[in-house]
């Protein structure tokens, strides 16, 4: 696909996330493997919904999956203290294990929000996958829950990125890069 003209920079192209999303999925697959009960993989919509589609289908194992929706942005680029989930998940994570896929953690108040969720809905191990970490704005650590492992697909600078199912004000979510905004797209 051609550069948007909104872009200032790519930092991963399609190649490269396809390529990461493959290697995180074999990683993923062997976790699971040989659990006894299928997990349950939870997206955190709206930005992890092309992560999530593109991992799914590199899994070959029995699954269920649902999303949780999470708000931390108006339409600015700081996140939110007390981001507003919606947990009305339909699947029943009670004693079984969850894979949590995130877009990006940033200060890291959402996802622990939804960990603390689905630990409190009775899930027997929470495991996170993020596919981008961007640890300079850390407040609170990534914590799974019991068993359950950490996965990043790669360590994101401290830019406001786009693409790929990340929005600045609801717009550039279906970008198939990564990329940062020309300033003046930032206004
Ligand atoms: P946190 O609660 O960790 O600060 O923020 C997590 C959420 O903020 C992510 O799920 C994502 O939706 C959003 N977010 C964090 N950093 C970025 C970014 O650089 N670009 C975009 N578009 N969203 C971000
Ligand atoms: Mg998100």
């Amino acid at each position: 696909m051609a550069l948007d003209s909104r872009i200032e920079k790519i930092l991963w192209n399609e190649d490269q996330i396809s390529r990461r999303v493959s290697e995180l999925a074999a990683e993923i697959t062997d976790e699971f493997r040989s659990s006894s009960t299928p997990p349950v993989f939870v997206g955190v919509a709206i930005g992890a919904f092309l992560f999530f589609a593109d991992l799914v289908r590199k899994i070959d194992l029995p699954i269920s999956l649902d999303f949780v929706r999470a708000q931390s942005y108006g339409s600015g680029t700081c996140s939110n203290e007390a981001p507003v989930i919606s947990s009305d998940l339909k699947v029943n994570v009670q004693g079984r294990p969850v894979l949590l896929v995130e877009d990006i953690v940033d200060t890291g108040h959402t996802i622990s929000s939804i960990i603390a969720l689905l630990k409190a809905k009775g899930a027997s191990s929470v495991s996170v996958c993020t596919f981008l970490d961007k640890p300079a704005r850390r407040k609170v650590e990534i914590q799974p829950v019991g068993q359950g492992k950490l996965y990043r697909g790669f360590e994101c600078p401290d830019y406001f990125i786009v693409g790929y199912g990340l929005d600045f004000a609801e717009l550039y979510r279906n970008l198939p890069y990564i990329g940062v905004l020309k300033p003046e797209h930032y206004s």
